[in-house]
């Protein structure tokens, strides 16, 4: 049962008309505030970390062609321990954080964001041919996400970003999550790139995608290209965790029948819950003997 949840969220995108600029501006407050409901998850900061790395993969996910997508992984010394998200250029996102346990104080340098230390990898993979997935890694260098994301794309794709993320939550609640981005596309001249320099630090976030960009780009000429509805949605499915269940082995499947009367299994990238009953798991030891040589 595939988990697909609509939001009235979206993203835009826009171009200079000289076709050398592009800009993208999201507005993800209700879907993360959906996603944040799915998981369950309770903590302000973690559910901060949350949203960040949603709007990070799709900001990533936005430059990916059809048939692409992006998963990024983000290892970190600060208030979550991971971040994996999945994106798509369709809109859509699957995902999750590892919040630390509160008996396992986080590490932040003093003048460090939230992040702390750590690794940023982003994975871009074709869906369908056979072709090599690309990997991008770069270390956190300031905490930030946004930061780290605007080193990501010189160091990494090289190109010439300006970015923003910020995400409001108090008391559990998403109050908003908002992102833009700006690039240097080829043929952008040393004034483009400087104005994409400025923008960092021209960041307001808290408006509706449209107005975002008509502030952004304020002294030039630029139409809007796409507007896309964002989504929640993961691809797993009852077969798939019966096929991953097949390999952890004839001992462990027979501890889950003789402990459990079954198996339990959540996936972790939509928090939907499997069971597999007793007779399943019978069946799955069955076959894996038949293939044993
Ligand atoms: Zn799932």
């Amino acid at each position: 049962m595939a988990i697909q949840i609509q939001s009235s969220s979206t993203w835009v995108k826009a171009l200079l008309t000289t076709g050398t600029v592009s800009g993208i501006a999201i507005d993800a407050t209700d879907l993360t505030q959906k996603a944040v409901a799915r998981h369950g998850f309770k903590e302000d900061k973690a559910i901060q970390s949350f949203g960040e790395s949603v709007l990070g993969a799709l900001l990533l996910a936005s430059h990916c062609k059809k048939g692409e997508h992006i998963n990024l992984n983000i290892r970190s010394s600060g208030v979550v321990f991971q971040a994996v998200i999945d994106a798509y250029p369709d809109g859509s996102v699957r995902g999750y954080v590892v919040p630390r346990e509160s008996s396992t104080p986080y590490s932040i340098g003093e003048n460090t964001g939230p992040w702390g230390d750590g690794l940023l990898s982003v994975l871009r993979t074709k869906d369908i041919s056979q072709e090599r997935p690309y990997i991008g890694t770069v270390p956190l260098v300031t905490g930030k996400l946004a930061k780290d994301l605007t080193f990501y794309w010189a160091q990494s794709e090289q190109v010439p970003t300006a970015l923003g993320i910020v995400v409001n939550v108090h008391e559990g609640k998403v109050h908003g999550a908002h992102a833009f981005m700006v690039q240097a596309l080829p043929g952008a001249s040393d004034k483009d790139l400087k104005w994409i320099e400025d923008q960092v630090f021209h960041i307001s976030n808290q408006l509706e995608p449209k107005q975002a960009l008509a502030h952004l780009f304020q002294n030039a000429t630029f139409s809007f290209l796409e507007t896309k509805n964002l989504s929640f949605k993961c691809h797993c499915t009852l077969g798939r965790v019966e096929r991953a269940l097949a390999l952890v082995g004839e001992v462990e499947l027979n501890s889950m029948i003789e402990n459990q009367n079954g198996a339990e299994v959540k996936c972790d990238f939509c928090s939907e819950n499997y069971i597999v009953g007793k007779e399943k798991l019978q069946e799955l030891i069955k076959n894996s003997r038949r293939h044993e040589p």
